[in-house]
């Protein structure tokens, strides 16, 4: 497809003497690669985006761990905005390896011809909103100062690394890796003693494979975490075959879909079931692997803590069930908090690696928090575990870390950061004021991560391109989220949240995971999810952008 160009227009003169673009967009992930094509191909405009990496694929070009892999199924973990896409591509497995998504990336990167507009191995790190001229100046790390009327960031919500300050990290003598900076030549773990840190969804897909590869491994858990079989394997070739002569209404089910997937929560209270018939119910969603059983449970697990305990204790039962040792098993049973409050990690073997003669448990509860690095290895619990290779699988600052990362200024000077410190405020998750024209596709207080993220990826990509399309019709120059709106927003994804057990957990959505943040819960939950969001999202904009201010 050929790359349109259009004459700059005009509307508040653009700065002169630096590059400038109609749009900057940060991130060549999913999101970045979309609203390029969107922006630039559709309407016309001239696009720069900036990508860290040395290639496209965001998540899926950093997160090389082993085991890595999508926990959505791969017929709706794709783009949806192109039906001979949606045809052709054919993905190998439910649950495809992180070099089978990369490499569809990579695909519909050159089939839409993405890449000269991409300028990769550059980070932005300050964007500055002028408003003399209504133009963002954008800077990077290799030394760019372009302009650009409208700024997109297209940075993911779990991109921001978080490595915890370990006490003594540095004079450890062996390797250590951050899983989401994996090195490309991979890691031999052969005949090495491996310590992983941390049990979330990302270490729930490692552990299994180091094991089978390391000499010993130990898991150093600080919370222990409810896990559901994913159930990867071939795809059936007629269900293939239906789904494609079908996409047209799975993608409009996925689209007003509650979480952006073919799943619906159960009709009925589980306190309404009798034993047999929610163990049977139980059974089919345990058996039919993936989130069903965090997504498409009894409808009032989410909101009722008796509901949920009674969800939670077959989750209990099948970990006792399967892990030989009671005591590790006790170990790896989650106490602390309601399930489904924490992202649901879906595992192939990874309650059964810890049969394994050269697989050891650490729990920060019953033996001990991790005090320091030595040289030599980890000392949790006042105990030395000697080790050569430590995998850090601590995760992410999430949501607001790499939107905070950017060194954002907007009117006044005022920094997005420094305006974040006590948490997030957005308009819809796609907007903030005092920020004009500035964008971000899933941020804070949209559905986000709390969704089938292509499926919030494209509606906001489409929604942002339609707003542009609308400013350059009407010759519009600023587009900026009014306070009170913002304030009401904000005030509705709190209100929302608290009806649900979410915010009793200490979670990243919450951002307890990092020390210091705010806790507020991040992502918007509901009332009717996806489809609901989007719904609004498509008023705001029929209502002359109700709670925008466009001048
Ligand atoms: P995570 O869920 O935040 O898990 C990090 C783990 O490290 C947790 O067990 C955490 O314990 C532990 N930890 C954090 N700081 C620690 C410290 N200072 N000392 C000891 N332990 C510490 O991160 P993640 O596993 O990378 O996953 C993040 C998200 O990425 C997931 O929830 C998911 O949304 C996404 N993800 C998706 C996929 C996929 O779709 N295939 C795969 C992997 C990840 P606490 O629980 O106590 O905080």
């Amino acid at each position: 497809m050929g790359m349109v160009q259009t004459e700059y227009r005009k509307s508040g003169a653009p700065p002169a003497g630096k590059a400038t673009f109609d749009a900057v967009v940060v991130g060549a992930g999913f999101s970045g690669l979309y609203m390029l094509h969107s922006l630039r191909d559709r309407l016309g405009l001239r696009v720069r985006v900036f990508e860290a990496g040395n290639g496209v694929g965001g998540t899926w070009y950093w997160n090389r761990y082993p085991g890595c892999r999508c926990d959505s199924d791969s017929y709706i973990y794709c783009y949806t905005f192109d039906r001979h896409l949606l045809q052709e591509w054919e993905w190998s497995e439910r649950y495809p390896e992180q070099d089978e998504i990369l490499r569809y990336l990579e695909h519909c990167a050159d089939r839409f011809d993405l890449k000269p507009d991409i300028q990769f191995g550059t980070r932005v790190n300050a964007a500055t909103f002028d408003e003399k001229t209504n133009h963002w100046e954008v800077r990077t790390d290799k030394g760019d100062v372009v302009n650009a009327k409208y700024l997109i960031a297209a940075v993911g919500s779990l991109s921001a690394t978080n490595v915890p300050n370990f006490k003594g990290l540095e004079s450890f003598k062996g390797k250590w890796y951050h899983t989401s900076q994996w090195p490309h030549d991979g890691v031999d773990f052969t005949n090495k003693r491996v310590a992983v840190i941390g049990t979330g969804a990302t270490a729930v897909q490692a552990i299994p494979e180091i094991a089978q590869q390391a000499k010993h491994l130990t898991v150093f858990q600080r919370t222990p975490n409810f896990c559901v079989p994913a159930r990867n394997g071939k795809v059936d070739a007629e269900v293939t075959k239906a789904r494609k002569a079908d996409y047209d209404g799975v993608v409009d089910r996925i689209k007003s879909s509650f979480f952006g997937f073919e799943l619906y929560f159960m009709p009925k209270s589980v306190l309404e079931t009798t034993p047999e018939e929610r163990e049977r119910e139980f059974d089919r969603m345990w058996d039919e692997g993936g989130f069903a059983f965090w997504l498409a449970n009894y409808k009032d697990m989410f909101f009722d803590k008796k509901a949920n305990d009674v969800i939670a204790d077959y989750l209990k039962r099948k970990i006792r069930s399967t892990v030989k040792d009671p005591e590790v098993a006790e170990k790896l049973i989650p106490k602390t908090y309601a399930y489904g409050t924490k992202r649901q990690p879906l595992d192939t073997n990874y309650f059964e690696t810890f049969n394994k003669s050269n697989v050891a448990l650490v729990d920060a509860e019953a033996d001990g928090p991790i005090e320091e690095m030595t040289p030599t290895g980890i000392r949790a619990g006042g105990k030395e575990h000697a080790v050569d290779i430590i995998v850090i699988a601590t995760g992410f600052d999430a949501l607001t870390g790499p939107l905070k990362n950017l060194g954002i200024r907007g009117r006044g000077g005022q920094s997005l950061a420094q305006k974040w410190e006590d948490g997030p405020e957005t308009y819809l998750g796609l907007a903030m004021a005092g920020f004009p024209n500035l964008f971000t596709i899933t941020g804070p207080q949209s559905p986000s991560v709390l969704s089938n993220m292509p499926v919030s990826i494209e509606q906001h990509v489409e929604w942002i391109t339609d707003c542009i399309d609308h400013m350059r019709r009407n010759k519009l120059s600023t587009i900026e989220a009014t306070p009170q709106a913002q304030q009401l927003w904000v005030a509705h994804v709190a209100e929302i949240v608290n009806t649900t057990l979410m915010p009793t957990a200490n979670s990243w959505y919450m951002g307890a995971n990092i020390a210091g943040k705010p806790r507020q819960f991040m992502p918007y939950l509901g009332p009717e999810g996806v489809g609901g969001y989007r719904k609004k999202c498509d008023e705001v904009a029929a209502k002359g952008y109700e709670g925008f201010v466009l001048s």
